[in-house]
This record gives structure tokens, C-alpha cells and sequence, in this order.
């Protein structure tokens, strides 16, 4: 037997002005022929467990690109085909190739290509032809469209939003591939469109409980694998939104069933399972409430992991401004400030101009005098924990003090996904009132382990919760909750 594997992925937001050329890719993960050392990134743990399992089979693997963008706006037509073509290239050479497993996001849109991911799938299919089984995991983010079910075996996305269950789905995957392979069961697929778009914490009730509802639900006979597909509403292509996706062996009636079955119960549950989002005024107040801390606010709307610039000032802003000190703010993403800082030095003194450069949604710069506390290059954070932690760059980083406030500034846009984002530049998270971290959701697997109370801070910026204020051109406009 051989496995052939590769990952390509990003999150495209198509309304972000930043492009996804090349040097993203490089700068966020970009490795060939599973060359991943130790320090596998989100996407490319699934083929590090992948090689790992085949080894125990005594299967051999033939590894191709594994590469993964910062999300942001469009990536560039040549990158995409560039990609594509090396995977192809890679997949004839090693020929023949007895399964294909692919870790994507499902998301990814390119100049001229909507469905990224179906494009490649089905230039894969056409290469292999259909009796060799391809099987992806992708991002529960994805807009899961016709064209990639066309052209997979199986396809299972992840089930936790933090994003905490990726090697957990990797290797349920892998379990199905190997038993089609055996002859063991024909998979089938059945996907329900829900017609909704939305954000759904699966750490909050009735989210969580849907989701151990499924689990119990793929414990049943027939039923091989059953996703829930959240989509990506920072998307505008026109399969974009929510949907379920059960993957059954050889009973394509019952799976047809029972995604109708479960898409009804979540589209009735829509109102409930919509995140708490405060204003930046409530969550001030918040914070004179709730003495103890660490209060965690989670600056949502300037997420760089969907595809915002990271260097918005509205919450700083409202700290100085409400004079609340013991605070400490991760990540700001501005390279300038990191270079001046890094040439000045640690235990240096300046008066910077920081943040607020990329455009309205980030608000304005802020003239701060500052102590440059820590200066480190190439610093990084992680993100999960045990064998399948994975590791997220952050770039040259300097922490910064001013009148109280900490302030981590990177150089690799990246959001906010563990403490030691903190810790690694000599702040202690766990000591302070009062973090602000740019980040929808990941932060909190590891944030509210011991944060006194989370506040999701519906901040002004680039990833706007208001669905209906968005210019969508492409998708459905009778899609919940934008229908009228
Ligand atoms: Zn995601």
C-alpha cells in the first residue's frame, strides 16, 4: 500500500483588502516531503499522525506539499495554480497510489476560483481515477460545496470550535480510508444545507450538547462519520454557509435522513447558539464589576485567524481612556514599531505611534510613551496541548509598558491562541486584571483555564457579526439570518 498526502490551505476572506501572495504562505507554514521537525503547524498535524499510522500498518507514504496562509483577502491566481501543479506533479511521480488523504481547509478562495478546494479535488480524481479513495479533513469553517463531495471518498471536518480535535479527526479518517481500502465499507455521503450563517461556539451550551449528541449518534451502526459543517460567513461565494454532513457506509437513504433530521434541530436552535457579544462600553463596565481577575476579552472583530489586520486600537484606546491599569493586550501586529523597538532596545524608552494603520476598520494610531520590556526574535505561541500541540509564529516581537498596560506587538500577523503569546515575551497572564486578546474563539481552550470571567467584545473592525451589514454578491441572500 501507498498513502499519498498533502496539505494546502487557508481561510480566505474575501472582503479583507490584504491579497494572499506567496511570502504569506512561506512566512505562515510552508513545508515539502513531511520535513515538519517538531513544530508542526494546526494543518499539518494530520499528516505527522498520518505517516505515523501507515508506519504501523507497514504502508509506505509519499509526502507533498504541506503549506498553510495567514488568513486574509484573495489569494493570487499564479500561487493557487503553482500549488496545484506541484501536487499534481508530486502525485503522477509517485504513482501508483493505492489512497489519498488530504489535510485542506475548505475555505480557500483564489482569483478565479470560488471553490479552491474542489478544483484540486477534482484535478486529483481525474489523475487517480475513481477507484482509489481520497479522503480529506477540513477546517468545520469550510464552505462544503458539490464539487468536493463530487470528487472525495470521505470527507470529515473537524468538531470543535476552538479547533481542539484536529489530530482526534485525522485519525477517525484515517480509520475509514484503511477499512475502504480493506474492502471493509463503501463510504457514502449525504449533506443537508441548513440555509443559516453563523458563529457557533461549540464551548457553550446548546452547541455543546449538539455536538455530544452527534458523537453518540456515530457510535450507531451505518453511520461511519458525522459532521457539522459551521461555514465561514467572512466568505462570499455561493456555497457558503451551515450545513450537516453524515458520511454512512453504503446507506445513502439513511444518511439523507438523518442530516435532514439533525440540519432542522440546528437551524431551530439559530437564535440559542449565536455567541454573547458586548459592546466595547459593556465591557468596560464589566471590568469595574468583576474585581477579580484575569477578565479575558476577546477582541473578535480584529481576528487575524479570519482574515483582519490585528492592528486595531479601539479596545487599547478604551483602557487608556478609562484609565484601567494591570492590563495586558496580545497580539498587535505592527512591524514598524517592532523594528524601531528592536533597534532601540530593551529597557529603552520611546514615544511611538502604534496600531491603527491598515485602514478604517482599524481605527486610529496611538501615541504612547513607552518602555520596551522584552525584545525576541522569531518568537512564537502554541496552541493545544500534549503529543498534537501545534506552534504559531508570531515573527520578531517586543512587549511593550505604558501607564500600566503590556503590550505584545508582532510581526507575523497572527491572532492570539495561547498565554504564552504573553509568557514568552515576560508577561504573566495569569497575574494581571484585565488581557485583551485578538481572537474569535481558539484562545479560549487554554484562556479559560484560568480566566475569572470571558467577555466577546463585538468591537468595531474588519470581521463585522452583523451578517446583514455585510456586502455579500454571491451567496443566497434567503439564508438566516440575512432573509428580511
Ligand atoms: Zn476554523
Amino acid at each position: 500500500m501507498k498513502l499519498f498526502l498533502a496539505s494546502l490551505g487557508t481561510e480566505t476572506n474575501t472582503f479583507s483588502p490584504l491579497p494572499t501572495g506567496y511570502d504569506n504562505f512561506k512566512e505562515t507554514y510552508l513545508v515539502r516531503a513531511g520535513n515538519h521537525g517538531h513544530t508542526p503547524f494546526l494543518f499539518a498535524v494530520p499528516l505527522v499522525l498520518w505517516r505515523r499510522q501507515a508506519s504501523k500498518h507497514g504502508w509506505s507514504v509519499v509526502e507533498s506539499l504541506c503549506t498553510f496562509a495567514q488568513p486574509a483577502g484573495l489569494t493570487t491566481r499564479s500561487v493557487y495554480e503553482s500549488f496545484r501543479a506541484e501536487i499534481l506533479r508530486d502525485l503522477k511521480k509517485a504513482f501508483p497510489v493505492d489512497m489519498v488523504l488530504l489535510s485542506l481547509h475548505g475555505a480557500m478562495v483564489a482569483d478565479g476560483y470560488d471553490d479552491c478546494e474542489g478544483d484540486l479535488l477534482a484535478h486529483i480524481k481525474s489523475l487517480v481515477g475513481p477507484k482509489v479513495p481520497i479522503g480529506v479533513e477540513l477546517d468545520l469553517h469550510c464552505h462544503l460545496t458539490q464539487q468536493m463531495i463530487n470528487n472525495s471518498t470521505v470527507i470529515v471536518t473537524f468538531k470543535e470550535y476552538p479547533h481542539t480535535d484536529s489530530a482526534e479527526r485525522a485519525t477517525e479518517l484515517f480509520q475509514i480510508m484503511a477499512a475502504t481500502c480493506h474492502g471493509n465499507c463503501k463510504p457514502q455521503m449525504s449533506f443537508y444545507d441548513c440555509n443559516m450563517i453563523g458563529i457557533y461556539h461549540t464551548t457553550s451550551e446548546p452547541m455543546k450538547s449538539f455536538v455530544d449528541e452527534v458523537r453518540q449518534l456515530e457510535q450507531k451502526k451505518g453511520i461511519l462519520s458525522i459532521s457539522i459543517v459551521h461555514g465561514f460567513p467572512w466568505g462570499d461565494v455561493s456555497e457558503m454557509g451551515t450545513g450537516i454532513l453524515i458520511v454512512t457506509d453504503n446507506e445513502p437513504k439513511k444518511g439523507e435522513n438523518l442530516s435532514k433530521i439533525l440540519g432542522k434541530k440546528l437551524f431551530q436552535l439559530r437564535n440559542q447558539i449565536s455567541p454573547d457579544y458586548k459592546t466595547i462600553d459593556q465591557a468596560i463596565k464589566n471590568i469595574s464589576i468583576h474585581e477579580d481577575g484575569p477578565i479575558t476579552l476577546a477582541d473578535v472583530a480584529d481576528n487575524p485567524g479570519g482574515g483582519a489586520p490585528g492592528d486595531s486600537t479601539f479596545i487599547l484606546k478604551a483602557l487608556i481612556d478609562h484609565q484601567i491599569k494591570n492590563a495586558a493586550v496580545a497580539c498587535i501586529w505592527d512591524p514598524i514599531v517592532v523594528a524601531i523597538a528592536f533597534e532601540a532596545g530593551e529597557g529603552s524608552k520611546l514615544t511611538l505611534r502604534l496600531g491603527g494603520k491598515m485602514g478604517i476598520s482599524s481605527g486610529f494610531p496611538i501615541d504612547l510613551e513607552v518602555k520596551v520590556t522584552k525584545v525576541i526574535p522569531d518568537a512564537f505561541q502554541t496552541f493545544g496541548s500534549g503529543k498534537e500541540q501545534s506552534v504559531s509564529r508570531l515573527g520578531d516581537s517586543v512587549a511593550l509598558h505604558s501607564n500600566g498596560i503590556d503590550i505584545v506587538v508582532n510581526s507575523i500577523r497572527t491572532q492570539t491562541l495561547g498565554p504564552d503569546a504573553f509568557s514568552n515575551l515576560g508577561i504573566d497572564p495569569k497575574t494581571k486584571q484585565v488581557l485583551v486578546v485578538k481572537s474569535m474563539q481558539h484562545f479560549f481552550a487554554d484562556f479559560s483555564q484560568f480566566s475569572k470571567s470571558i467577555f466577546y467584545v463585538d468591537s468595531p473592525g474588519a470581521l463585522v457579526s452583523n451578517f446583514g451589514k455585510i456586502p455579500y454578491k454571491k451567496v443566497n441572500q434567503t439564508k438566516w439570518p440575512l432573509k428580511k
